[in-house]
């Protein structure tokens, strides 16, 4: 079966939801309510519709190797997607591409750094509480780059996104390896 890449991310996104638990609804509730800052609880929001667009826009950024094997894996399901992945930037630390732009203060989906556009592996980056060499080393030993962010990522993560080429940036990149 054929599917364009807009249709295989909202169906890929919509079956999702269907698998999550309730535990793992209200997870991801409450980190979608976290990223529109809606802090209010007495505000009334569609959180259906709120849940498909904070995963709609998870699979966006996912590769198209990732979501065919996420129908094949969970489904059963054999889907080509035709038309080209997402174009985005390479995360300074773990150099997975994962950002939609860059020095935007996006939290990296696979390593957590923070692209505040430090690109200088010594110098102490403010948000992230230390140096992009720090950061690296962290990544290479826990693959995040705080050992306190290992019980709460996706383990999947490294398979969604697809690794840069490391040509565009300076420094070595480290390879996590469990
Ligand atoms: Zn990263």
């Amino acid at each position: 079966m054929l599917a364009s890449r807009d249709e295989a991310v909202a169906f890929a996104s919509f079956l999702k939801i269907t698998l999550l638990s309730e535990e793992e609804r209200q997870k991801e509730l409450y980190n979608a309510k976290c990223e529109h800052e809606i802090a209010d609880e007495t505000v009334m929001i569609d959180e259906v519709q709120l849940l498909q667009q904070y995963i709609q826009a998870k699979f966006v950024r996912y590769t198209n190797t990732y979501i065919e094997t996420f129908f094949h894996a969970k489904f059963g399901l054999h889907i080509k997607i035709t038309g080209a992945g997402p174009v985005l930037h390479a995360c300074r630390c773990c150099n997975y591409k994962t950002l939609a732009e860059v020095c935007a203060y996006d939290i990296c989906p696979v390593c957590f750094w923070e692209d505040d556009g430090t690109s200088e592996t010594y110098k102490y980056s403010s948000p992230n509480r230390m140096t992009l060499s720090e950061a690296r080393a962290n990544f290479k030993r826990y693959g995040v780059v705080e050992e306190r962010f290992v019980a709460i990522v996706d383990p999947e993560r490294m398979m969604q996104y697809s690794p840069g080429t490391g040509d565009d940036q300076p420094g070595i990149f480290p390879t996590f390896a469990p």
